[in-house]
């Protein structure tokens, strides 16, 4: 019942969005003064094109698919998503993720269908019930994917905002907080993550996958951080 309570949240808020388009997800330029389509403007939209994909060597034991990097335009239109409720906005940005996807599985050597599971990284419990949507899941969506409901992670104990926290910090706050629940013995798994910063998340889907019998095969990201940096730039998970 909550569940439809969010969802019904969420389709008004894109709903107002659309009816009222106020600003640029992007640059905030007024929407009287400009155009917006997907809720961006026309000198925003280029920033959120797919670059030639690159394939990530972090030793995670699988290759990490991110078509942006996440800073500029990029990171202001997925921070107006995630916490200014600008679903509309998403429209701009699952062209990227949809490339991701596709080069992950073109790498993992899989169809896209039925035989691999496309798993969101979760939102927590109280991220989603303050967005009222959950943005991963509704990127993966509208980058033409399904979502499944069967067999999907979930936050098994709270964990501390990742802003900040160095890459071995990052660890210890994740170590044990996802479950994969639901069926996975067996079968590939393609991780799907908003931004990739230290990998860190990553790790922590894989062995929770993992210890359910799937088979991580990669992951397909959004928008990664540049090299090296672990500062406060994360978005809220
Ligand atoms: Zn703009």
């Amino acid at each position: 019942m909550r569940d439809r309570a969010w969802w019904w949240r969420g389709w008004l808020a894109e709903a107002a969005g659309v009816l009222v388009p106020a600003s640029c997800a992007g640059c905030g330029a007024d929407a009287s003064e400009v155009r917006l389509r997907g809720g961006v403007c026309s000198s925003c939209r280029p920033h959120l094109e797919p670059l030639p994909v690159e394939a990530d060597d972090r030793s995670l034991g699988f290759t990490v698919q991110a078509a942006l990097e996440y800073r500029g335009v990029v990171a202001a239109v997925l921070g107006a998503v995630k916490e200014r409720g600008r679903t509309d906005a998403l429209a701009a940005l699952a062209p990227a993720l949809a490339a991701s996807v596709d080069l992950a599985l073109a790498l993992a050597r899989l169809p896209p269908g039925p035989g691999v599971l496309l798993v969101p990284v979760p939102s927590s419990p109280q991220a989603v019930r303050r967005r009222g949507f959950r943005p991963v899941d509704d990127l993966l969506r509208r980058a033409g994917h399904p979502v499944s409901r069967s067999s999907r992670l979930v936050l098994a104990r709270s964990v501390r905002d990742q802003a900040g926290l160095s890459s071995s910090e990052r660890v210890a706050n994740l170590h044990g907080a996802l479950r994969a629940r639901g069926p996975f013995e067996g079968r590939p798994v393609l991780l799907i993550d908003d931004v990739v910063t230290t990998g860190a998340t990553l790790a922590e889907a894989a062995r929770a996958v993992t210890a359910a019998g799937g088979e991580v095969v990669g992951a397909a990201c959004l928008a990664h951080t540049p090299r090296r940096h672990t500062g406060g730039s994360t978005t809220h998970r």
